[in-house]
């Protein structure tokens, strides 16, 4: 790791609990934190994103840490009830800094469309610019990878381009970007480093294409697929990598820990 850009790591809980239970995890998280941050000139902004029932609570007691959300509530028909969803407003009341959308298994299970997911990440900067920063979800399907590298990165760019086109250029700079290839999710497989930075430049391409001129720093990208203790240290290499969005690592303390490390120098 060698720039000097902000690092994130950023776990998804999605509907899950750690197996030692929330309070245990939260309590070894702020505790690691603090040693990390006395011991190292520079850590990750960690973020932990639990199910909508746990951020008040886990808000109050993280210390060095923040909390996200796993989605957000939009209305593209609007005038509508919808029972059992959060909105931006609930999100950021509850003290989530940061929100995932357009994650694969939301598109996967409640059919999100590229549409939904941008009126969902002007949702989320309707409440305020730098209240809840979207974490936009990308990447593409096996079969779309297997056909070439360059079918891939057109497929993601395509996606990028459609959230992007959808929003005011002025609120490109507040987004952060995961690139997460759906083949990699849950699956222990994990693209090349070469594949992630050739990646991580398209996407680049397209952040840059539609942000304001007056921009100074293109938003973070994450990477996200079967992190894990083991890769953690290569992925933190990648040049245009700005951290990871971990899934089902990050409800182990101990590796989660490991990943951090990565970041810390
Ligand atoms: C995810 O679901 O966002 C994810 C990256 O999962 P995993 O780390 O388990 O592959």
């Amino acid at each position: 790791m060698s720039d000097l850009r902000e690092k994130f790591v950023v776990g998804n809980w999605k509907e899950k609990i750690p197996p030692g239970g929330f309070e245990y995890y939260v309590y070894k998280l702020n505790k690691f934190m603090q040693t990390r941050r006395s011991f190292s000139m520079c850590t990750p902004t960690v973020v932990i994103c639990p199910g909508d029932v746990f951020i008040d609570s886990m808000k109050r007691q993280a210390k060095c840490f923040q909390v996200g959300a796993q989605n957000v509530h939009a209305d593209l028909a609007a005038d509508r009830a919808y029972t059992g969803r959060s909105t931006a407003d609930a999100l950021a009341w509850a003290g989530a800094k940061f929100c995932i959308v357009g994650h694969s298994e939301c598109r996967r299970d409640f059919g999100e469309t590229e549409d939904l997911i941008a009126q969902k990440v002007i949702e989320l900067l309707r409440c305020s610019a730098d209240l809840i920063t979207p974490i936009i979800c990308v990447g593409e399907d096996d079969w779309v990878r297997e056909e070439s590298d360059e079918a891939a990165e057109l497929f993601v760019r395509g996606q990028v381009r459609h959230i992007l086109e959808s929003m005011p250029e002025k609120l490109v700079e507040w987004v952060m970007i995961a690139y997460e290839p759906i083949w990699a999710i849950g699956t222990g497989k994990v693209p090349t480093p070469e594949q992630i930075a050739s990646m991580a430049n398209a996407i680049g391409v397209e952040l840059f294409a539609h942000s304001d001129d007056s921009v100074d720093e293109l938003p973070p990208i994450l990477y996200g697929g079967s992190v894990n203790a083991g890769n953690a240290a290569e992925i933190a290499d990648i040049e245009g990598i700005d951290g990871v969005l971990v899934g089902g690592a990050s409800l182990d303390g101990k590796t989660f820990g490991q990943i951090i490390r990565e970041y810390c120098q």
